[in-house]
C-alpha cells in the first residue's frame, strides 16, 4: 500500500503516520525527518537543507525528489508523510510509482483550524535522536527534556519558533494547498477533520483506510 497523509504543520502527521506504521508494519516515511537525520549526520544534502528548513521554507523539489527514491518502494508499504509538498513533487511521485506499477492508493487530509495549530506548534519539542513528538503543556516528556523511548534530547525545533511557524503556514499555503486540489481533482482525497484526541483521529484514520471511505 502506498498512502499518501497530508495535513498544515502542526495536524499530526508525523504521530499519526508514527502510530499507523507500527499498527499495519507499513515504512513511515518522512521527508522531514530524512532532512533532520542529514542535517545531523553533516551530509552535503543536510548542509544544503538546513539553511532552508531554519527559515521554514521548502528544499528545492530537485533535491527532495531525489531523496526519496530510495525509500519509495518499499515492499512493506509506506506512509508518506511531508511529501509530497509541491505539485512538481506530486508528479513526480505519480511517475516514479507508475513505472513501478505501485500506484497510490490512500490520500488523507488531516484538516485543523490556524489558531489550534499555532496553539500545537507553540509546545511542540521533539526528541533529537528518535523524532518522538510531545507537547510541552499537554503531553511532556516523564523527564524533562528526557525521551521517554530512546533517553535522547527533547528539544523545540528551530523552526518551530514563532517566525518560522508563520512563514511555514505561508508556504504551506501557496505550494502544498494546490497539492490537495491536484488529488482532489481526481477525487481520491480523504477528509478527517483532526481536531480530537491522538486516539480518536488514529481511529478514524485507520477505519477510513480500513474501509476505503471517501467523503469529499
Ligand atoms: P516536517 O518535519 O515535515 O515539518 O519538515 C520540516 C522541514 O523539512 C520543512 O519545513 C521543509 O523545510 C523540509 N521538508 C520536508 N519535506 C519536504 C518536502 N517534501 N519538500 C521540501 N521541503 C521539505
Amino acid at each position: 500500500m502506498r498512502i499518501v497523509l497530508m495535513g498544515p504543520p502542526g495536524a499530526g502527521k508525523g504521530t499519526q503516520a508514527r502510530r499507523l506504521a507500527e499498527s499495519t508494519g507499513m515504512k513511515h516515511l518522512s521527508t522531514g525527518d530524512i532532512l533532520r537525520a542529514e542535517v545531523a549526520h553533516g551530509t552535503e544534502l543536510g548542509l544544503l537543507a538546513k539553511g532552508f528548513m531554519d527559515k521554514g521554507d521548502y528544499v528545492p523539489d530537485e533535491h527532495i525528489i531525489a531523496m526519496i527514491q530510495k525509500y519509495i518502494n518499499d515492499p512493506d508499504g509506506v506512509l508518506l508523510d511531508g511529501f509530497p509538498r509541491t505539485v512538481v513533487q506530486a508528479e513526480a511521485l505519480d511517475e516514479t510509482l507508475e513505472k513501478s506499477g505501485t500506484p497510490i492508493d490512500k490520500v488523507v487530509h488531516l484538516s485543523v483550524d490556524v489558531n489550534e495549530l499555532v496553539k500545537r506548534l507553540a509546545g511542540r519539542a521533539v526528541c533529537k535522536g528518535c523524532q518522538t513528538p510531545y507537547n510541552l503543556e499537554s503531553d511532556p516528556p516523564k523527564e524533562s527534556g528526557v525521551c521517554d523511548h530512546c533517553g535522547g534530547s527533547v528539544e523545540v525545533r528551530v523552526d518551530d519558533q514563532p517566525e518560522a511557524v508563520k512563514n511555514r503556514m505561508k508556504v504551506y499555503q501557496e505550494l502544498t494547498a494546490p497539492v490537495l486540489d491536484y488529488y482532489r481533482s481526481r477525487g481520491d482525497v480523504i477528509e478527517i477533520i483532526a481536531t480530537g484526541t491522538p486516539d480518536s483521529v488514529f481511529e478514524e484514520l485507520t477505519q477510513a483506510i480500513g474501509s476505503g471511505e471517501q467523503s469529499n
